[in-house]
């Protein structure tokens, strides 16, 4: 009987940080498909969302629009004891800014921010895009739906907000809707510089931009596929960083991967029924979304959308054409799916908001030896530290080891040669921050 009590007692110790939260599960089971399909419709009633089109008018337009979607925070506010602090922001782009800026017009984004209990000032973003577009980007009257580009991706931030407004997180979580996407990426410029100019502690933004369709134009459907887009390195990067990549790695390890990994590993745990697919890019070939502003501005971020895209029914105006039905329509929209990927974004933000900071300083040494050495600042609030480690060809962290709570620490028979390594910070309730690339090199 002692000897099966310390065994258990051995157990508890060892595996108290990789037994997965419950809590987790029941956010994932209260994302709800009816809600989204819900105020995807509504969205989609507003006729088009372009963001040149009317600001005016109390049903159809971008201003009803992005009224309804700040109404619809306010209201998931009152059943949280006023939990989200909602407002506007405004931008001013003017005529001619970019060809697809025919006259002055006002970028209005819709910013809902739950505040952190212990870092208030630090943010997790999940975003959607308010406006929409048809076949001329610069057709602002006609019919254009945008039902999952990216009507979707805005009902699931919505629906997100219910869902974790229902819990406290020591960090600040932000749902965003954003502007001008379709026009050059305005609202997310604009709200970039105002954080900036704010000073925020941003850990990244997941852009969600379509993430409805399940229905490839080439013809493969699945309901679990999804990707999760992100930059090697931040366009930021100094020449002496850049230098040092040469000789101590780091080509595929900047930030916004590490968000990446975090999703990845997270959505692998927590919901083994899906595929995330970690692509190596800013974006899908060519083209653009919102994170990029964030990236732009040295911020972790990346792109989660479904995986089989229909360029039949983006960016179209509603029409038959050859026997094929073109347009951003409804019909086209799997609820269930869009669930999902909101329950992804929805799990990622609740672990990292209740994860402590990630280590801003970590040290790396070992150079001819035959075992790999650590050092890293200490994170206020954090309960031990996790050293991950893979084969340079991985494109996950498959090794870890939880040392505890300490700044330093030896990989013994671990040669730095053969790995790339990153550390994290674990907090009481065994969440963990985005993996650390080391930043800093331990000379002998
Ligand atoms: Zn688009």
């Amino acid at each position: 009987m002692r000897k099966l009590l310390s065994l258990a007692i051995i157990l508890s110790t060892t595996f108290t940080f990789a037994q997965t939260d419950q809590r987790v599960y029941d956010i994932i089971n209260a994302v709800s498909a009816e809600r989204i399909q819900k105020d995807v419709t509504t969205l989609v009633n507003f006729g088009t969302r372009h963001t040149l089109s009317d600001t005016i008018s109390k049903t159809k337009g971008i201003g009803a629009a992005r009224r309804w979607i700040k109404s619809e925070f306010e209201k998931i506010s009152t059943t949280c004891g006023d939990c989200l602090e909602v407002t506007y922001h405004r931008d001013l782009v003017k005529k001619g800014e970019n060809a697809r800026i025919v006259k002055d017009v006002e970028v209005v984004n819709v910013v809902a921010i739950q505040r952190g209990t212990k870092y208030p000032d630090r943010y997790i973003i999940m975003s959607g895009d308010i406006d929409s577009r048809v076949s001329d980007p610069t057709n602002f009257t006609s019919e254009s739906p945008g039902a999952n580009d990216n009507a979707s991706g805005m009902a699931g931030t919505i629906e997100a907000a219910r869902v974790l407004s229902k819990y406290k997180f020591e960090s600040s979580i932000i749902y965003l809707g954003l502007s001008g996407e379709e026009q050059g990426l305005f609202g997310g410029q604009g709200l970039v510089k105002s954080a900036k100019e704010k000073g925020w502690d941003i850990i990244g933004i997941f852009n969600n931009d379509m993430i409805g369709n399940i229905k490839g134009v080439d013809g493969i459907i699945s309901n679990t596929d999804f990707r999760i887009f992100s930059e090697p390195v931040p366009p930021t990067e100094t020449e002496r960083e850049r230098n040092m990549r040469r000789f101590y790695g780091g080509e595929v390890d900047g930030i916004s991967r590490q968000l990446a990994r975090y999703v990845h590993k997270n959505v692998k745990t927590y919901m083994p029924e899906m595929n995330p697919m970690m692509i190596y890019r800013l974006d899908r070939f060519g083209r653009g979304g919102h994170h990029r502003p964030f990236n732009d501005a040295g911020y972790a971020g990346i792109r989660i959308m479904e995986a089989h895209e229909n360029y039949t029914q983006q960016h179209q105006d509603i029409r038959v054409e050859d026997g094929i039905a073109y347009g951003d329509v409804l019909e086209h929209v799997n609820f269930d799916y869009a669930r999902k990927l909101t329950a992804v974004n929805a799990i990622n933000m609740a672990s990292l908001a209740w994860a402590p900071p990630a280590p801003k300083e970590v040290k790396i040494g070992g150079i001819v030896e035959p075992s790999s050495k650590f050092e890293w600042s200490k994170v206020e609030g954090a309960v031990g530290y996790k050293i991950y480690w893979r084969d340079t060809t991985s494109p996950t962290w498959d090794h870890s080891r939880y040392v505890g709570d300490v700044t330093e620490f030896t990989l013994n028979g671990i040669v730095i040669d053969n790995y790339f390594f990153g550390i994290s910070a674990v907090g009481k309730d065994g969440f963990e921050s985005v993996v650390v690339f080391p930043n800093a090199i331990m000379r002998n």
